[in-house]
């Protein structure tokens, strides 16, 4: 380990270029679990399709399988009884792992302050980052796609 004349450490371990490595490939290739609850989905959908073209961000790969997503996309209301659902598929994702909770509903019960309705993701699973709106656009939803992404490249998430 050295330090340069800004004052900033250097370290040039094997360890420590194989972790920048590592925080490098999962920041520009996000992929996302297909999953979407409601209305929020939509707009989801459109955020991977051409207009919007998440590809150009890594992360227009959707998996059907949670064993392949390392991002969940929270995209609507999460009803009590889909919150169980919701966590064994968060379980089943390999970590490292990150979850966006997407629009009012999914961060915060949005309209819907009623019984049937879980009042945020967070209560269900740990949120990385949410997005406001009913719904947010796909713009919103790339922009919460970048934070993240710029969080797990500084090795900050
Ligand atoms: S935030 Fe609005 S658009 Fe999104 S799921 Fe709730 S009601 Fe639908």
């Amino acid at each position: 380990m050295a330090a340069n004349r800004g004052g900033h450490v250097r370290d040039a371990s094997p360890g420590f270029l194989l972790g920048k490595l590592a925080d490098w490939s999962r920041e520009t290739s996000l992929w996302p679990a297909t999953f979407g609850l409601a209305c929020c989905a939509i707009e989801m959908m459109a955020a991977s399709a051409a207009h919007y073209d998440i590809a150009r961000f890594g992360s227009e790969v959707f998996r059907a399988s949670p064993r392949q997503a390392d991002l969940m996309i929270v995209s609507g209301r999460v009803s009590q009884k889909m919150a169980p659902v919701l966590r064994e598929i968060y379980d089943q994702m390999p970590e490292p792992k990150w979850v966006i909770a997407m629009g009012d509903c999914a961060s915060c019960g949005g309209v819907f302050n009623n019984y049937a309705l879980v009042q945020g993701v967070d209560n269900v699973v740990p949120v990385d980052v949410y997005i406001p709106g009913c719904p947010p656009r796909p713009e919103a939803l790339i922009d919460g796609i970048i934070k993240l992404k710029q969080d797990i490249g500084k090795g900050l998430r």
